[in-house]
């Protein structure tokens, strides 16, 4: 047996051009191609191939690709200060979580690395809170199926959903899901142990489903008689994708806790857990806490974001170009019937329902030159940059309608 290491046998050139995937855990199963660079709307993949990308990372990239805003918020803060840790003040942070409780409901904030991240501290908040309310049993969380709450051991058992809990041990206690839209369900899993309730506005990964703003009404009015805590997972739906800050501000109630990441971050990984001052009230000095969360360099990007979406203006234009972008949809699905079968949605969060394989669709539209992201219950997802122009919602639909006319020509086949 050789006594060289793998380091040591292969050659630098080798390594340098060796690109297989071969090494990285299986664990998505990835298109075969790579992108090389971004700009705005529009991706150029390494084989020369453009495409517009109504994906954004998974509802991530806000602003486009390279907003030129961002770049020089991370590349200045870059040449100053990445980490410091939270054992010291952190001067973006303070004012990020400032002025996001200047335009929301909430008192408090704590960042982290991503949406699973805020969605477990907004879990352990909400139990905290009835644990130093002299409440410690009441510590679990009624969800909702089809769900999606990230892929932690906690989040998969928020989530619920049997393919991702699969395999991985004892499901994390304390979650109790009810049908989507079941009212009946919902009040008898109310019990004395209950602490809260958790829902996305909007289902994103769950395939675009909208909770109706009588609902969540009704969901505030719910919590407030039973005294449970409101809790909302704004990951997918926040930061200006609604046509507003924040979806829930559609149904004019607000949350006690709120998760947010995606948007926030515009690109740069970052999320955020928000509660007021009454729901934090239990999360004390050592009772939570994140090496790299908050950071400058987040901090920065997350400022910058705020910068330009939080602007009443920018929200009323998503707004314009949501109904354009919803207009165009119909009209897409006038055209043909046999492969969209509704589109739902609201700001820029459209789903397409569809008649043939959702992964059928997404192939299609990337041959035609369009990025879209699947969902559950057979939805493909569009999800745009919120600053997206007029030309880019005209190129969209003539490449969704060329994917609609291959997906017609192969059923015929
Ligand atoms: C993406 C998403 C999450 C998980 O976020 P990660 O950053 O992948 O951990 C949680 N909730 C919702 C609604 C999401 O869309």
């Amino acid at each position: 047996m050789s006594t060289m290491t793998k380091s040591e046998t292969a050659s630098p050139a080798a390594l340098a051009v060796r690109s297989t995937g071969a090494h990285l855990l299986p664990t998505y199963a990835r298109a075969e191609f790579a992108f090389e660079r971004g700009e705005g709307a529009w991706l150029f993949a390494e084989d020369g191939r453009k495409f517009l990308d109504f994906g954004g990372g998974v509802a991530v990239n806000v602003l486009g690709h390279s907003h030129p805003h961002l770049v020089e918020a991370l590349v200045n803060q870059a040449q100053k200060l990445w980490h410091t840790s939270n054992l010291y003040r952190i001067s973006g942070g303070e004012r990020l979580a400032d002025r996001l409780c200047e335009l929301t409901f909430a008192d408090r904030v704590f960042f982290t690395n991503s949406g699973a991240e805020a969605l477990e501290c907004a879990i352990k908040m909400a139990r905290k809170y009835h644990a130093v309310n002299s409440q410690p049993n009441r510590y679990r969380i009624i969800t909702f199926e089809g769900a999606f709450h990230g892929r932690t051991l906690a989040t998969i058992a928020a989530g619920g959903q049997a393919k991702y809990l699969e395999g991985f041990g004892p499901k994390v206690d304390g979650f109790d899901q009810v049908p989507f839209g079941d009212h009946a369900a919902l009040e008898a899993a109310i019990g004395p142990d209950t602490a809260g309730i958790l829902i996305e506005p909007v289902q994103g990964e769950g395939g675009v489903r909208s909770l109706p703003a009588q609902c969540l009404r009704g969901l505030r009015e719910l919590c407030d008689k039973h005294g449970l805590l409101l809790l909302l997972d704004e990951v997918q739906t926040g930061v200006g994708r609604s046509g507003k800050l924040f979806a829930h501000e559609w149904a004019g109630v607000t949350p006690d806790i709120m998760a947010i990441a995606k948007g926030i971050g515009g690109g740069f990984p970052m999320g955020a857990c928000l509660g007021t001052e009454n729901a934090a009230k239990g999360m004390t000095a050592g009772t939570h806490g994140s090496t790299y969360g908050g950071n400058p360099l987040a901090m920065a990007v997350g400022n910058a974001v705020l910068d330009v979406v939080a602007q009443p203006e920018f929200l009323e234009q998503v707004r314009r170009t949501a109904r354009d972008l919803n207009q165009r949809l119909a009209q897409l699905m006038d055209q043909h019937p046999d492969i969209i079968e509704e589109i739902r949605g609201s700001g820029l969060l459209l789903g397409i329902k569809c008649k043939v394989p959702n992964t059928e669709f997404v192939a299609a539209g990337r041959e035609a030159g369009i990025l879209t992201v699947g969902a559950g219950d057979n939805v493909v997802r569009l999800l745009p940059p919120l600053n997206i122009g007029e030309n880019e919602i005209r190129e969209a639909y003539d490449r969704l309608e060329r994917a609609c006319v291959a997906l017609e020509r192969k059923a015929k086949a």
